[in-house]
């Protein structure tokens, strides 16, 4: 027979007893210092694994560890984009903080060409639970983290909606073109080429010519799946 083993509680304003794991009923609350006999210490650990899903592990073969440096301090923030002064306007523009530096980026880009940016759709929640599901980029879009925005463009009078923007030749720039058009060549051909990690959604192979983003769920999906999970649960 296996000698007897104790051991004393170390939680100052009492320590739990409860009759099964977890969330048992609490039989006691035992003082601190309590002398224990330890019957069995098999001990289950409640964790979330890196795709989100939630379980019990045995502590035994575990081993005390930093969060994963890549996805340490990454926090998602959602705030209003001000676009006072810009060239950006829409009712709720609401993104993560860390897309503003390009928002920032392509008001100075509509600057330059005189195109107004009319956001359509900006952070979007996703239709189903997210929790359970393996992250794919091309299912996790990255409305779901506020690193994208759909929009129409418009130069003066001239306002380019999906239709119009579908019916342009971006990959041409004609000399007969009206001025409107050539600007907003202009501004789909850099945010497509010269705004990396920007891209334009034409260039998808679903093309999606209202859309843009910074391929945050390509680039750094340890990121992608933590703010995710951070707003979305
Ligand atoms: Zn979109």
């Amino acid at each position: 027979m296996k000698a007897r083993r104790y051991c004393t509680t170390n939680a100052r304003s009492g320590l739990r007893l409860r009759a099964s794991p977890i969330s048992g009923e609490v039989l006691d609350v035992l003082k601190n210092g309590s002398l224990l006999e330890v019957l069995d210490d098999q001990h289950w650990l409640k964790v979330r694994d890196q795709n989100g899903r939630e379980g019990y592990i045995s502590a035994d073969y575990t081993e005390a560890a930093p969060p994963p440096e890549a996805t340490a301090g990454v926090t998602a923030n959602i705030v209003n984009f001000q676009s006072q002064g810009s060239n950006i306007s829409g009712d709720l523009i609401r993104i993560d903080e860390d897309f503003v530096v390009f928002l920032t980026q392509i008001d100075e880009k509509l600057k330059t060409l005189e195109l107004q940016l009319i956001v359509t759709s900006s952070l979007r929640k996703p239709d189903q639970d997210i929790t359970n599901t393996v992250v794919e980029p091309a299912k996790s879009s990255n409305h779901f983290v506020g690193h994208a925005l759909d929009f129409n463009l418009q130069y003066g009078g001239e306002y380019y909606n999906s239709k119009r923007i579908t019916e342009l030749d971006i990959s041409q720039e004609n000399t007969d073109d009206p001025v409107s058009d050539a600007q907003v060549k202009r501004f789909l051909n850099w945010l497509a080429k010269d705004a990396s990690p920007l891209r334009w959604g034409g260039t998808f192979s679903t093309p999606d010519p209202i859309h843009l983003d910074d391929a945050l769920n390509l680039n750094d999906q340890a990121a992608y799946k933590q703010k995710l999970t951070q707003l979305w649960g």
